[in-house]
């Protein structure tokens, strides 16, 4: 009898569905990724040569488990340069990835049956880490009018005794909006009115192109930052996914938990790549700059794109690295006889016939839904949409 909460939690489907997309690439089949959830470019080369530079150092060792001194020192900087946020090292916790950093923080935070409200659409992994460490996640359905951010009165109608936290992720993954002051004010009000915490993910906050600007919420007031864990990491910003490096920023008595349980688990992430991304948070920031340019090109290309379709409606993405698009309008009708029920039965059919891999919307909490990236050549994504507004032509 294996454990029944191991069996309750469903596997990442963006990495199902990448996977999928990535073993038909390799049987020589001419696929289109809209699935990845990682930038397309190289790690900028000052961040490979710092690392190499520690292996010919000998920083080749374990570290303080919560990451060594002057990587926290690096992080402090980096959070009080561009987030006007003041911590101390010791309220620093580096781990392996932004998704570590959630776990230790759900692992720290969470009793059985503590509830956390998660607004949907919502990055797949967080009800799956809830779950891991005994919590319910209370899954809050956002609306359009509203650019799918979470509300004050949904968060009152979600709120009960048992109720521990919060996530908010801006800039978004899947709906790539980001949350105003206005916005998050109200949140960081209602937060601390029901002594609750909140789960800041800001992983994307590099990677924006509208009007609006990054804000954490932490940095609205005392109150709020004590009940605030802020995570982030180099994956996004810094094309580093692979090097696997995420922190967080908290009270120390919320570090020290996190760490002591990391202790147990991982011990440190990485040292080389600890070196590696204090020379990305301190370093020149001109190839992020050159993706970010990048980024908001095709952005701007995918939504002009999805505007001539008159079934399919999104809402701007004004950050992260991906369309979120309604294809609701579609299901009752039929590709080639087959009946597109769903956005499962969609992404399906998208795949198996005109090889165009995206991510079906019910994997984020809003089945309606399909889930662009794009983090691929525009070439690339130029021949992709060409094929999916041929099958979109073909479903009658
Ligand atoms: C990619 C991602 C993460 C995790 O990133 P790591 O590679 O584990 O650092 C966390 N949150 C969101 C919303 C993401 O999209």
């Amino acid at each position: 009898m294996l454990s029944n909460k191991a069996q309750s939690i469903t596997p990442s489907p963006t990495l199902l569905i990448d996977a999928k997309a990535k073993k038909m690439k390799r049987e020589g089949v001419d696929v289109i990724g809209f699935g990845a959830g990682e930038p397309d470019f190289e790690t900028p080369e000052h961040i490979k040569q710092a690392a190499i530079q520690a292996i010919g150092d000998g920083f080749t060792r374990y570290t303080p488990v919560a990451g060594a001194l002057d990587l926290q020192e690096a992080i402090c900087h980096k959070l009080k340069r561009d987030n006007n946020l003041s911590y101390q090292p010791q309220e620093i916790v580096a781990s392996n990835g932004a998704k570590h950093s959630l776990s230790n923080i759900f692992a720290a935070l969470l009793n059985p049956g503590d509830e956390v409200i998660i607004p949907a659409p919502f990055w797949v992994s967080y009800p799956e880490i809830v779950k891991i460490h005994d919590g319910i996640p209370v899954i809050v359905p956002t609306h359009i009018e509203n650019r799918c951010k979470i509300t004050v009165t949904e968060l009152a109608d979600a709120l009960t005794e048992k109720t521990k936290a919060i996530i908010i992720n801006s800039p978004n993954n899947p709906t790539g909006q980001v949350y105003t002051r206005t916005e998050l004010q109200a949140i960081a009000d209602f937060a601390i009115k029901h002594n609750l915490y909140v789960i800041s993910d800001e992983i994307y906050e590099k990677l924006i192109y509208g009007k609006e600007e990054h804000l954490s919420i932490a940095s609205l007031g005392a109150e709020i930052k004590k009940r605030t864990i802020v995570v982030n990491g180099v994956s996004k910003a810094y094309a580093m996914t692979g090097w696997r490096i995420g922190y967080t920023a908290s009270i120390a008595p919320i570090a020290k938990l996190m760490s002591s349980i990391q202790s147990h688990t991982t011990s440190n992430a990485n040292a080389i790549a600890q070196r590696a991304t204090i020379a990305a948070l301190l370093g020149p920031e001109d190839s992020l700059r050159d993706m970010r340019i990048a980024f908001a090109e095709r952005r701007d290309y995918m939504v002009q794109q999805i505007d001539t379709i008159p079934e399919l409606t999104c809402i701007e993405p004004e950050g992260a690295f991906y369309v979120f698009v309604d294809v609701s309008r579609l299901f009752g009708r039929a590709y080639h006889g087959q009946t597109v029920t769903t956005s499962v039965d969609f992404a399906t059919l998208l795949l198996d016939n005109v090889q165009v891999a995206v991510v079906p919307g019910s994997a984020f909490g809003a089945p309606d839904y399909i889930r662009f990236s794009y983090a691929l050549a525009m070439e690339q994504m130029q021949k992709g949409m060409k094929r999916f507004e041929q099958f979109i032509q073909e479903i009658k």
